[in-house]
């Protein structure tokens, strides 16, 4: 099966399980100039042809003003791929720069702001929901942060709503492995157009989980994804979560 094809299949599978694409969506796809926003354009646009009810897609791409990147390639990418797009030129790199605390990584600011853009565009263009980028790694990167320096048992969920419930937030390829959407990336050409605030680097816990799931999965190749598969069969009985147990005490009062 060509890489496409299986892609596609796993991202409808998951669809389908979580209600994640919808007859009728409207779903805005933010593009960064990254594999991964445009590894999930274009297999939302190739499954858009395939699905058995209309959906309609819009590219977004915020061109945030840092020195020395150009957003003509991903601006050229969109204009021959067919898909409606818009560009947003905000310029967040000043406002990450005057806000930036020494020593601080700027990505929790910057993807604030950036954040907001996208919001505001998708209320314009009447998006209810907004794709994300986040691969099976992403989602298990999370859950091993939480727990080893949060204390929390908590990964990336395939939907949610946000907090002011105006959108819908949804992730079509948190089921894709990482390694398929570097595949399809090269196959496919895309060009990246790094971010030159942080050059894409992960932040050192972030990369210290991958580094440590990476490690033991050369002697269990199965491991990411039968962790993927824990996330689907939790047995919260069997957890210490108190108002987990205080619900069941109470049940059987
Ligand atoms: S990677 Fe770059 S563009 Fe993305 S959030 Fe971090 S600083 Fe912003």
């Amino acid at each position: 099966m060509q890489l496409t094809d299986k892609l596609i299949k796993t991202i409808a599978k998951t669809s389908g399980a979580y209600g994640i694409i919808e007859p009728n969506d409207k779903i805005l796809v933010a593009v960064s100039g990254g594999k991964d926003s445009y590894g999930l354009l274009y297999l939302l646009h190739i499954l858009k042809k395939r699905l058995p009810f209309p959906i309609d897609i819009v590219a977004l791409h915020v061109a945030q003003g840092q020195p020395g990147v150009d957003p003509a390639p991903v601006i050229d990418w969109l204009s021959a791929s067919g898909i409606p797009f818009e560009i947003a030129r905000e310029d967040t790199y000043s406002v990450v720069q005057r806000n930036l605390k020494q020593g601080a990584t700027p990505c929790a600011i910057c993807s604030r702001l950036r954040r907001g853009i996208i919001y505001t565009r998708a209320e314009k263009l009447g998006c209810t929901k907004i794709a994300l980028g986040h691969h099976r790694e992403d989602t298990l990167a999370t859950l091993m942060m939480n727990l080893f320096y949060s204390g929390k048992l908590q990964a990336m969920p395939p939907k949610y709503t946000t907090d002011d419930g105006r959108f819908e937030v949804i992730r079509p390829m948190i089921e894709v492995a990482e390694a398929d959407l570097i595949a399809l990336g090269d196959e496919q050409q895309f060009p990246i157009v790094p971010c030159a605030l942080c050059s894409g680097q992960e932040d050192h816990k972030r990369r210290y989980v991958n580094e440590f799931l990476d490690a033991v999965q050369e002697t269990h190749p199965a491991l990411r994804n039968v962790m993927l598969g824990a996330l689907k069969h939790v047995n919260p009985s069997h957890l210490m979560d108190l108002s987990i147990a205080r619900t069941k005490k109470t049940q059987l009062d």
